[in-house]
């Protein structure tokens, strides 16, 4: 039997390292074990990840307790978690945290229990605090922790007597609630007219009683009132008094923990294929089903050409098989579509996992999922953790969206990697699919890394009735450069205005797309072109114009206009640029129309989100106005004109994929338009309209775009003809962060050059594009490592020292 374990501690020891603990004799142990173990003075949990038979290290302490009697992670999630550590420099218990249940520390429940020695004993002492608990456990065997104390107390008793290997301590997991809760509700226990008569006869002082009689006699008959909302509504007391009369009575109810709940889904049927719609679902199921081959897919279609039904009809397959998938979208709120069509097509199969769900509704479903209750998981970024069993397939739909990307905390990890390793773990495929795929994917599966399926165009019904592809959105780009040269000061080129008459007119609806927030951008001096910025953490402030004020969108701090230029102390101080309600406010001066407006401040919650979106599908107003977010998967069938404002915001940051951006953002905005069958117009406005990115949006030409990207990165030795990581810092000191970042590139320099790997770039150190955020100045190093060099990513990083506060992102998402 194996002697010692090497257990993954919760404490920050590094990457990829396990602590050894002797196995006591009474536990038998194997790997996936949660257990505790002593660290220094206190115990704290670990992972059992190895055992072994003998050990070189000196002085090892046993293992204090099991956690769970079953091992909570697989094979399959030992070994993601050790690629996890390695690949993003996490510590293992922090890789393999992701893997457990929401919360799980909190919901531990301890047992208490007599040992032998304690049950062959004689009666002690009953009169002593450990007397009164051996005969406490005597009489009740095996009782929960909190119930004892409850019923005699004596906590340091109990302590002694474990210790003393008398009383053995057992944890387990908190069950679940599967399913069904319940909640009180209150209801009539006599008939209506008699409640109305008594409630009329009451004394006047009893006006709460009154009140809540008379409120329940007048809801309809099903209609049941929660008794909690009752009592916070009337007074317990009022309650307490109605039931004593014998008027109301008490009642329960089931309620399920589910985000789907109280949603009626009628069941749907799949669609008949198209050609290409066919072949890409054709050559997935041949892969679900074992064939020879790529196991990884890149599905390509511009919008609309029905990528989702492929998802929907591989996942069917895999369900058929007897397996289970896992679908991931970039943003849950932004998706109710999708969450909607899964629901219909796999009724009562679905489990939908997003931030909205309390601590609770997580775990409880996490367990669900475990139990395999479900055939699809949908889900977010860290859904590609779900503990599906059976898994066959993951899909990861949009997967150039920069949300798949953990920044902070740890692990710094990309759901599309995770998403690879671990179907190639499971011997499970996995479909990315998008309109307009990250470059770096692009590039694998031209080289043969996934085997790239692409969809003809966008669907539309053909006037037979049946299924063609529909022309794409006709786009036109618009040189503000030229408006203003001919006197025009308006937002709106005269191709714009003139297109949104024309819509308006029609009675059909338009989208106008900005880049920004707030009612209007930078504030400038128009003498001396001083911009305003935060005083932490100098971003420039956004104008709200609402509140009058001037907003930190960095670190949420505002400050009042102030009524001259700081700088020069000119009057002649504005704002700049533009905010979804400046533009708001000029379509409803200029056109007389009503407007919707969307961004992250308007829709700050999911509900009031999918509320707007609701109204505008309704027809409520002709317009939408809003930030990027419009520009994400939804249909709305009856916009025929996507206006964007000025295209050019975020084509000049400081970040080799700023191209990549405005090409992605773009063509999902021209994508909006003309989706009902009816043909659609975009207008981009610009002041560089000869920007390939732009040129390539324009015409829809992913190839086009492709082409001139990847021959730039190509040139600049940038991903996928390198990978990067950075090294990230920040403090409250200037100088002194400066100062950590100078000695760190320089000490950096210096190991590569000793190590002989010259062809190793470092870049920095600088500060970050937001060079202070909260107060704290930022710095970072980043590295870039060719193919040709003769060490890989994690390799190198594990042979650097780096000083304390040092952070570390590999294939960083953004190098803002
Ligand atoms: P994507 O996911 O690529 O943006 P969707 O799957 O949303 O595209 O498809 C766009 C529209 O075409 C949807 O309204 C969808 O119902 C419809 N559609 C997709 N495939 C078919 C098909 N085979 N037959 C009929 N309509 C289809
Ligand atoms: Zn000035
Ligand atoms: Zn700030």
């Amino acid at each position: 039997m194996e002697r010692y374990a090497e257990v993954a501690v919760d404490a920050p020891i590094g990457p990829e390292r396990t602590l050894t603990y002797a196995i006591p004799p009474t536990l038998t142990l194997t790997p996936g074990h949660v257990l505790w173990v002593p660290l220094g003075p206190r115990l704290t949990s670990g992972l059992v990840f190895d055992l072994s038979h003998h050990t070189e290290v000196s002085g090892v302490r046993p293992v204090a307790a099991l956690l769970d009697p079953s091992p909570v992670l697989s094979a399959q999630q030992l070994a993601l978690s050790r690629w996890l550590s390695r690949e993003t420099r996490c510590s293992l218990y922090e890789a393999a945290a992701l893997m457990l249940p929401m919360d799980f520390k909190r919901r531990l429940v301890a047992t208490l229990s007599l040992s032998l020695p304690a049950q062959e004993a004689g009666p002690e002492e009953a009169s002593s605090g450990p007397g009164r608990i051996l005969a406490y456990l005597r009489r009740h065997g095996t009782v929960g922790q909190d119930r004892l104390l409850t019923a005699i107390g004596g906590e340091s008793s109990l302590r002694r007597l474990v210790r003393q290997g008398l009383v053995v301590r057992q944890w387990r997991w908190q069950e679940p609630r599967a399913g069904p809760m319940y909640r009180d509700i209150l209801r009539l226990a006599v008939p209506r007219e008699e409640a109305r008569d008594r409630a009329a006869a009451m004394p006047v002082q009893a006006t709460r009683q009154r009140g809540l009689l008379e409120h329940l006699a007048s809801l309809p008959p099903e209609e049941p009132l929660d008794a909690a909302l009752a009592r916070k509504e009337f007074g317990g007391g009022a309650v307490a008094g109605l039931l004593r009369k014998g008027l109301v009575e008490l009642d329960w109810r089931q309620r399920v923990r589910d985000p789907l709940e109280g949603r009626v889904f009628a069941p749907e049927a799949p669609l008949e294929p198209t050609e290409s719609q066919e072949r890409a679902v054709q050559a997935i199921r041949d892969a679900l089903d074992g064939g020879a081959g790529q196991r990884a897919f890149l599905l390509e279609g511009v919008t609309g050409s029905g990528k989702t039904e492929v998802y929907l009809q591989a996942l069917a397959h895999c369900i058929a098989g007897g397996r289970r998938g896992i679908f991931l979208v970039p943003e849950i709120s932004l998706t109710p579509q999708l969450t909607q069509q899964l629901a219909s097509r796999f009724p009562g199969r679905v489990a939908v996992l997003h931030s909205g769900l309390t601590a609770g509704q997580q775990y409880d479903t996490w367990w669900r999922i475990r139990r395999g209750e479900f055939d699809v998981v949908l889900g977010s970024r860290s859904a590609v953790f779900a503990p599906q069993p059976d898994l066959g397939l993951i899909v990861l739909d949009e997967e150039h969206e920069g949300s798949y990307k953990q920044d902070d905390p740890p692990p710094r990890y990309h759901a599309r990697e995770v998403a690879l390793k671990r179907a190639e773990l499971a011997e499970a495929v996995v479909v990315l699919g998008g309109a307009t795929p990250d470059v770096v994917t692009h590039h694998r599966a031209l080289a043969g890394a996934y085997r790239l399926l692409r969809l003809a165009g966008r669907l539309a019904p053909g006037p037979d009735g049946r299924v063609t592809t529909a022309p794409l959105a006709q786009v036109q780009v618009v040189d503000m450069r030229e408006e203003l040269k001919a006197g025009v000061r308006s937002i709106f080129s005269r191709a714009l205005h003139d297109a949104l008459v024309d819509t308006l007119e029609r009675g059909e609806q338009a989208i106008l797309f900005l880049n920004r927030r707030g009612t209007a951008g930078t504030v400038q001096c128009r003498e001396c072109g001083h911009v305003l910025e935060c005083r932490r953490c100098q971003a420039p402030l956004t104008y709200h114009g609402a509140e009058e004020r001037l907003l930190c969108h960095r670190c949420g701090g505002h400050s009042r206009m102030p009524p001259w230029c700081p700088r020069c102390r000119s009057r002649r101080i504005r704002y700049l640029g533009l905010g979804t309600q400046r533009v708001a406010q000029e379509v409803e001066r200029i056109f007389g129309v009503q407007t919707l407006r969307w961004d992250r401040d308007a829709a700050r919650e999911g509900r009031a989100h999918q509320a707007l979106m609701d109204r505008f599908v309704a027809g409520q107003a002709p317009v939408l106005v809003g930030t990027q977010m419009i520009a994400k998967g939804l249909h709305l069938p009856q916009v025929t004109l996507v206006g964007a404002i000025l295209a050019d915001l975020g084509l000049y940051l400081p970040d080799f994929r700023a191209g990549e951006w405005a090409f992605q953002l773009l063509c999902q905005v021209s994508g909006r338009a003309g989706r009902g069958g009816k043909p659609g117009q975009a207008i981009i406005q610009t002041y560089a309209p000869e920007h390939y990115a732009i040129r390539a949006a324009a015409a829809q030409d992913y190839d086009a775009f492709y082409a001139q990207e990847i021959s730039y990165r190509s040139a600049h030795a940038q991903p996928p003809f390198s990978r990067l990581f950075r090294l990230l810092y920040e403090h409250t000191n200037a100088d002194y962060a400066q100062r950590q970042a100078t000695d760190l590139a320089r000490g950096i320099r210096e190991t590569l050059e000793r190590q002989g790997l010259g062809e190793v770039d470092v870049i920095g150190p600088a500060p970050r594009f937001f060079a202070r955020v909260r107060g704290r100045y930022r710095w970072q190093l980043t590295v870039r490592v060719p193919p040709s060099a003769a060490v890989d990513v994690p390799t190198l990083l594990a042979s650097l020292t780096m000083p304390p506060g040092w952070r570390v992102d590999v294939d960083p998402a953004n190098l803002l």
